[in-house]
């Protein structure tokens, strides 16, 4: 078959999907199955929501690709509502999220070097253990992950791994070169780790306090997945830089930003960076659409309302197949007994019942529907997953 021919750098489960509207797939059989991954949350919005296709199609028949070599009419708009909706000045256009978290690397290092005055070369970046920022080489050179290491090195210098939740030990990790401060406010592909209560704003404080640049990855927690538009604003914190990707994009085309500051920002000049997709027409008139959806706020309240649900069906699942259960909005990192099943034996048992979700390491899943699933919907997910950790381990 042709997939013979895919390289095997994922592991799918066996579903082929063959259409997908709402919160539901529907595989080449026929099977329906409602989607808890919702693309990573690039799919926030569900599959083809009507607003986002019609933006695609208008704009499809009008302009595709121009190149940044010549100005396009729907990328001023785009940028402009963007930076509006994180409270920021300016908005360089990329397309996938490591591009946009590699960037911000750029940008944080040479406002060092310009603004805050690091000699030439010295830059260094923090991060945190546990990170997942992107594939690229520079991202995967300060994962703490041997899969997504191994066998690719020599790796950027330039970072330092600090455990995260763990603001004294960020502190103490500010050297004068120090720039910027790279963070996921919750981590997704670690098991939606949530940081203790004022680590954010412990890490603002120490940013600030050394003039260093706060980052934050909200590629997968932001707009709207965490019950508000950033998950930074859950515990009333503004970073120097937003790095935005996935749900951008609204399932349709990959769509990612930075945006910040125009002290930050401003760094860049002609030729310094860029993008021969970032910016193109018809990327720019699907994110504005998806800013529009997040203008209204109603999104964001349904992951407030349905997250707070999700939270009361998993909770007492606990001490009954799962050990722990975090959740940020409409977003549970599940850890199921390890000695029951591993993540994947439970994906694999929840797509037999028409579930669709992903493990993110050993016995930990992660449930992410789109933000436009039912309530009901959602009760019936939390059913089948019930149902999988009472069958055990056969
Ligand atoms: C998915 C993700 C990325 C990488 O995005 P790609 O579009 O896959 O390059 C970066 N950071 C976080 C937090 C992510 O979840």
């Amino acid at each position: 078959m042709a997939d013979a021919v895919i390289a095997h750098n994922y592991s799918p489960l066996p579903v082929v999907a063959a259409e997908a509207h709402g919160a539901w797939v529907t595989d080449v059989e026929g099977r329906r199955y409602l989607d808890c991954l919702a693309g990573y949350s690039a799919l926030n919005f569900g599959h083809g929501h009507p607003v986002l296709l019609e933006a695609a199609r208008d704009q499809m028949a009008r302009a595709t690709l121009t190149s940044r070599a010549f100005r396009n009419d729907r990328l001023g708009p785009f940028c402009r509502d963007l930076a509006t909706l994180a409270g920021m000045d300016l908005v360089v256009p990329m397309n996938t999220g490591a591009e946009a978290v590699e960037t911000a690397i750029k940008v944080a290092r040479r406002w060092g070097y310009e603004v805050k005055g690091v000699p030439d070369g010295q830059a260094g970046i923090i991060v945190a253990a546990g990170n997942f920022h992107g594939r690229t080489t520079t991202i995967v050179g300060f994962s703490t992950d041997e899969v997504a290491r191994r066998g690719f090195g020599p790796f950027t210098p330039g970072f330092t791994v600090v455990p995260y939740g763990d603001a004294e030990a960020l502190r103490a990790a500010i050297t004068e070169h120090t720039v910027a401060v790279l963070l996921e406010p919750v981590q997704g592909e670690a098991g939606v780790i949530v940081p203790p209560a004022g680590y954010l704003a412990a890490v603002r404080a120490a940013c600030t306090q050394h003039r260093v640049l706060f980052i934050a990855d909200e590629i997968q927690s932001g707009l709207g997945r965490t019950g508000s538009t950033f998950a930074c604003d859950l515990e009333g914190v503004r970073p120097d830089i937003y790095v935005l990707g996935k749900a951008l994009g609204g399932g349709i085309l990959p769509v990612s930003a930075v945006v910040s500051t125009a002290e930050v920002l401003g760094v860049l000049t002609p030729g310094s960076h860029g993008s021969t997709f970032g910016g193109n027409p018809l990327a720019a008139a699907i994110g504005s659409a998806v800013v529009g959806l997040l203008e209204t706020g109603e999104y964001q309240a349904r992951a407030r309302t349905l997250g707070e649900r999700l939270r009361n069906r998993l909770e007492p699942l606990i001490g009954h197949g799962l050990d722990a259960v975090r959740t940020r909005g409409l977003w549970a990192g599940v850890d199921i007994y390890s000695a029951l099943m591993s993540g994947r034996t439970a994906c694999e048992r929840l797509a037999l019942r028409g579930v669709l979700a992903k493990e993110t390491h050993g016995s930990t899943i992660r449930l992410a529907p789109p933000l436009v699933i039912e309530p009901n919907e959602l009760d019936w997910a939390v059913d089948q997953l019930a149902e999988v950790l009472q069958e055990g381990s056969f």
